[in-house]
């Protein structure tokens, strides 16, 4: 019997949820700043749309999804990416009807059943935003925008975002043709996969991790250098809108994302915090997909973030968010006042303070050791003589500094403590 937690996948313990929540509100909110609405989608979705929607060429369909036959027959499989599932809802719940530009982000776990590295887990969580019905650079460069708030709201300096634009349908066809032309004399020399990419997607022949398929790939043409007219004013004014906003980018002539419905921009923001590849986010524009998903010829743009790797750049950083802090109050109580001491602490909670008492029956030199443990800034005994007078004495654990204290005054003198800090 095997019940250790499946490979690839992880728990998150009290400290790391804190920081997350934190890390989501943060990102919920600057989300609804800019007019972002919030969708979620179901776990799984049949099969079909992701091999549409990402696309047969790419890494994800064809090793990394967790597809299986439900009870019904039916192949289905565990969302391994968010922009697909996103585009269909957008197509099924007939977004093309509400006002445009749609903007919605999300805050999702995905599933793939990748090569264990660094920041990298077949369970794993992504923020993204996916804005539909604007094909204007203005919307690339409102994404990348929100993108720098969040990074700076978080306080990170050390990523770097890379820019690159793969061109549309009409100048990637004699793109494809000049990549092939480039590649054939030396795809013996190349991997398996790289010989499979120049049938189905020569573009992602750039980006094989392979180093001798890299070392072949430096001299080959670059995508921007084969633009068409459209695409080219398209990227220039990406770029111009950037330096508008202030925020510094690199060309990566070699950057092409690894999902086929990617056109023009293509952005990924990395960091040598995080692994060899190194990217904590990555996005670009989509203008073909929601087309390739029976929804008409709605453009888009988008990107996911790595929660994960996020926190490996946080951490690095020393940017991680505080966890939780200790309770401000101990109750301590005996057999005879657990009762009172229970409902002290809960009128307190329902005031809005963070109190613990005993819960465990224990004596009253555990449940002092307990508060210690705890870290609690005040301590009060609630005994028989304290319940019939009113009164507590109020201990601060710091320096030992006793004050006493009516009980019907506690949340007052709690309120004052806590603002004095
Ligand atoms: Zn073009
Ligand atoms: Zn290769």
């Amino acid at each position: 019997m095997n019940l250790r937690a499946p490979k690839g996948t992880r728990d998150v313990l009290p400290d790391e949820a804190t920081m997350r929540r934190k890390l989501e509100s943060i990102f919920a909110d600057i989300c609804a700043r800019y007019g972002f609405g919030e969708i979620r989608t179901p776990t799984f979705e049949h099969t079909e749309l992701f091999e549409r929607g990402v696309g047969g060429s790419s890494d994800i369909v064809r090793k990394e999804m967790y597809t299986f036959l439900d009870k019904g027959g039916r192949s289905i499989t565990l969302r391994p990416e968010g922009t697909a599932a996103v585009a269909r809802t957008f197509v099924e719940q007939g977004m093309s009807s509400w006002a445009s530009p749609v903007k919605l982000w999300y805050n999702l776990n995905m599933f793939r059943y990748e090569r264990m590295q660094k920041g990298r887990f077949r369970e794993h969580t992504q923020f993204g935003c996916e804005i539909f019905g604007s094909e204007s650079p203005q919307a690339d460069a409102e994404l990348i925008g929100l993108l720098d708030t969040f990074f700076k709201e978080l306080g990170i300096k050390e990523t770097q975002l890379q820019i690159n634009s793969i061109g549309c349908p009409v100048c990637r066809v004699d793109y494809e043709k000049a990549l092939r032309d480039y590649f054939r004399p030396h795809l013996d020399e190349m991997c398996v996969d790289c010989v499979e990419r120049f049938e189905k997607n020569p573009l992602r022949m750039l980006d094989c991790k392979v180093t001798k398929c890299q070392e072949i790939a430096v001299d080959a043409p670059a995508p921007l250098d084969a633009l068409c007219e459209d695409c080219k004013k398209h990227f220039n004014a990406v770029t111009t809108y950037l330096e508008a906003l202030e925020i510094p980018y690199c060309l990566n002539l070699r950057l092409v994302r690894g999902l086929d419905y990617y056109t023009r921009t293509v952005f990924e923001f990395v960091s040598h915090n995080v692994g060899t590849q190194g990217s904590i986010c990555g996005g670009g524009r989509y203008d073909g997909l929601i087309a390739e998903l029976g929804g008409g010829d709605v453009p888009g743009v988008g990107f996911a973030l790595g929660v994960e790797r996020l926190l490996l750049e946080l951490q690095a950083q020393g940017l991680l968010p505080e966890t939780d802090v200790p309770p401000l109050l101990y109750i301590a109580s005996f057999d005879s006042t657990a009762a009172e001491a229970l409902k002290l602490a809960q009128s307190l909670i329902r005031q809005g303070f963070s109190i613990a008492t005993d819960v465990v029956g224990r004596s009253l030199r555990a449940q002092m050791k307990a508060a210690d443990r705890l870290g609690v800034t005040y301590i009060v005994v609630l005994g028989d003589l304290e319940l019939e007078k009113g009164i507590v004495d109020v201990r601060r654990l710091s320096d030992g500094e006793e004050k006493s204290c009516a009980l019907t005054e506690l949340g007052a003198f709690l309120k004052a403590a806590e603002s004095a800090d």
